[in-house]
Order: structure tokens, then sequence, then C-alpha cells
């Protein structure tokens, strides 16, 4: 008898452990929600999701219950300025699920009248409290804009980045991507100078930061660690 009772313990334990295991989140942001976040609890937010990105401690997400809810509206925390490679799933690296970010992806993280328009959309119009600009390690394009190619428009693409590169002091006479310093120091160097071009080129957002509505800022990601480190 004490056996049998012992054997249906386990099974009860094993079945909680399992449903505990298979919860999943489904969430979505509500304008009240949103209304309530300030920008330095949104940056909070990315910094803690990002280190259970890094720990495998992601949320779990019912991603079909999230499109059902999320159908009649949106009321994301940020607008987020990520390069296009592959490596870098955002959403994932901040842990954030349907409705809860904008996403912007080019290659190389660059600006231009497009992507400002839709960052004001997501701010001024939306509601969103940050922009985050997400530049990274070995980027192709910072390398690509160093090596000077010129491609059709990969070439117009690059010249974005091409007046970071001459700004760009090196340790070394290579200035080439070969030297893997100098493209880090390259590609840090970018993502501020377009947080800096984001202000002076947008009145709109550069206003809402000035009055405390949004903060716009720049963070590098690291494609060996999973890291996400905010620029300052
Ligand atoms: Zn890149």
């Amino acid at each position: 008898m004490k056996g049998t009772q012992t054997f249906l313990l386990i099974c009860m334990v094993f079945v909680a452990s399992t449903i505990a295991a298979v919860s999943q989140s489904s969430h979505v942001m509500t304008k009240e929600q949103q209304d309530a976040l300030t920008p330095d609890a949104v940056l909070q937010e990315f910094q803690e999701g990002n280190r259970r990105f890094t720990q495998e401690t992601i949320t779990r997400r019912d991603h079909s219950a999230m499109v059902r809810k999320t159908a009649g509206g949106q009321y994301p925390k940020a607008v987020i300025l990520s390069c296009l490679d592959s490596r870098i799933p955002i959403e994932d690296v901040v842990d954030q699920g349907l409705g809860d970010v904008f996403v912007a992806r080019i290659a190389g993280n660059v600006i231009n009248d497009d992507i400002l328009g839709s960052m004001e959309f997501g701010c001024a119009v939306m509601g969103s409290k940050l922009i985050l600009v997400v530049g990274h390690t070995n980027c192709g394009a910072v390398k690509g804009a160093i090596d000077d190619v010129e491609i059709d428009h990969i070439g117009i693409l690059l010249a974005k980045i091409r007046p970071v590169v001459k700004q760009t002091p090196s340790t070394t006479s290579d200035r080439t991507s070969k030297n893997a310093a100098f493209v880090e120091s390259v590609s840090q160097a970018h993502v501020d100078h377009v947080v800096t071009e984001i202000r002076r080129r947008s009145k709109i957002l550069a206003t809402l930061e000035a009055e405390g509505k949004i903060k716009i800022v720049g963070s590098y990601y690291d494609l060996e660690t999973g890291v996400l480190t905010m620029r300052k």
C-alpha cells in the first residue's frame, strides 16, 4: 500500500512539472500598460529579456492565442532598428512577443527618410517609449563600407556608413576589414552616429526625447555570446 502511495505521488509530481514546463504566455500589451511605461522601464525590460535569452529561460509563448488577441490593435513598447543579419532574431534577443515591438531591419542598421518616418509613426502616433538602435560584431555591411565595396544598390547603402569609417581612428595602418579591432571600432561608432543622426534629422523624435516621453538609445550585440550591451 505504501508503495502504491509513493508511486502515485511520483506520478503527480511528474504531471505537475510537465504542465509547468509547457505553460505558455499569451500576454499582449494593452493601451493602459503602454501608457504606464517609461523609456527607462522599457530599457530595463529589454536588458532582463536579454538575460533570459542568454540563459535559455526565454518566455514560452502561445503564438496562436497572441495572434487572435493582437488582431484588433497594437500598443508596442519600442521601435527597434537592427541589422538585416540572419543571426539576430531581435524579438528573441530581448525576449519580446507579438505586438511588443516595432522592428525595422536593414543591412548595417542605417537610417533613411522611410526608416525615420517609421520611427516617428511608432513613437509620435502609436505611443512607443523607446527607439533602440542595434549594431553588432562582425557586421558584413560595416566590413563592406570599410573595403569600399561599390556594387549597384549595395554601394548606395554602404555610402551611409562610409563617413563614419573615415572619422574612425585605427591603432594600426591596416584600415581594411581584415583588421578586426578596426571593424569593431567602426561598428560601435556607427551605432552612436545613427543615434545622433536620428535626433538631428527628426525634429519630432528629438522633441519627444527632450520632453522625456521617449529615449533614443544605441546598443551592440555580440554574435558569439548573444549579449546585448547598451552603449551608454
Ligand atoms: Zn550587420
